[in-house]
């Protein structure tokens, strides 16, 4: 397994094998790799030649009173779970690599964008969208590998390649739990032991929403009311937002009955404590 930090080697590289005709599968990530990660690079291991891991923090897709400085960071054990899993290259590029000092040009999208982790994240999904269509292009894969974990920039990632005609097949990937519920990420490392135990209340409380429309119900005020109320019990829990939207547009729906055999997406955001954690499930209607 190769690890570099340069774009013009890690295009080369790859741009070789496409040359040899093998087919190319990337896993554009933040690092500090769990099982989550794990799951979109055995996707990858089982679908494509070759699996390039982009392990990049990038500064643009943080606010600026977000984590990113103390965002966590383990390149050396990233790496052995690349090793063990089969991946060929880790592109591993610094600030200074990816973003020239005079750097301006974005990329940005109506709609999709506003909603959900858009509101309380102004800028988030320009800088995600930035940096995936960089690495896009620094990596022209075959295909592409998110987790259903951040529904919202699934549907944005999906929508931009369709709307801007690159050619990569955008892969959505199931969220990874701990056995408890949780959904893995790496921001669980924040939650102290009290927290780590409040931090089940998103699972909890989507179950409740979940358990609801299965009964029935489809007034999304009530079933919001729901999940809120569960979230409400928790001491250590702040909602940032509880919404039900239509999943391609990512647009709210006010009755479930009207959202004519879709995907409703039903999205929270929570801070436990001062960690802000999100958690979703997707729904056929
Ligand atoms: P991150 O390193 O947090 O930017 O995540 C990189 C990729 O891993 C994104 O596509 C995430 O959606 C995905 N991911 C993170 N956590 C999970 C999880 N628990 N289950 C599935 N995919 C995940």
């Amino acid at each position: 397994m190769k690890i570099s930090g340069k774009i013009k080697e890690t295009r080369d590289q790859v741009k070789e094998w496409k040359k040899q005709g093998l087919t190319v599968g990337l896993v554009p990530t933040m690092g500090y790799l769990h099982e989550g990660h794990k799951s979109l690079m055995e996707a990858a291991k089982r679908e494509n030649d070759k699996v390039v891991v982009s392990i990049f923090v990038n500064p643009i897709q943080f606010g600026p009173n977000e984590d990113f400085a103390s965002y966590p960071r383990d390149l050396d054990k990233d790496a052995a779970l690349c090793e063990s899993i089969g991946v060929d290259l880790i592109f591993h590029p610094d600030t200074e690599e990816m973003y020239d000092p005079d750097f301006s040009a974005y990329v940005d999208m109506e709609g999709l964008t506003k909603e959900l982790c858009g509101k309380s994240r102004p800028t988030h999904f320009r800088g995600v969208q930035t940096v995936v269509s960089k690495l896009f292009h620094i990596i022209p894969a075959d295909r592409a590998y998110f987790g259903q974990k951040d529904a919202q920039q699934l549907a944005v990632i999906k929508k931009m390649v369709r709307d801007l005609s690159i050619d990569m097949e955008i892969v959505g990937c199931p969220i990874i739990r701990e056995e408890d519920g949780l959904a893995k990420s790496s921001r669980n490392t924040y939650l102290n032991p009290e927290e780590r135990q409040a931090a089940l209340v998103l699972s909890r409380s989507l179950a409740e929403g979940k358990k609801a429309i299965e009964a029935g119900e489809r007034q999304v005020s009530e079933i919001k009311r729901r999940i809120s109320d569960v979230i409400g019990k928790e001491k250590l829990a702040k909602i940032d937002y509880v919404e039900i939207v239509d999943f391609s547009k990512i647009e709210p729906v006010a009755d479930l009955g009207a959202a004519g055999g879709g995907e409703i997406l039903c999205a929270i955001a929570v801070f436990i404590g001062k960690t802000r954690l999100i958690d979703n499930f997707i729904m056929k209607m």
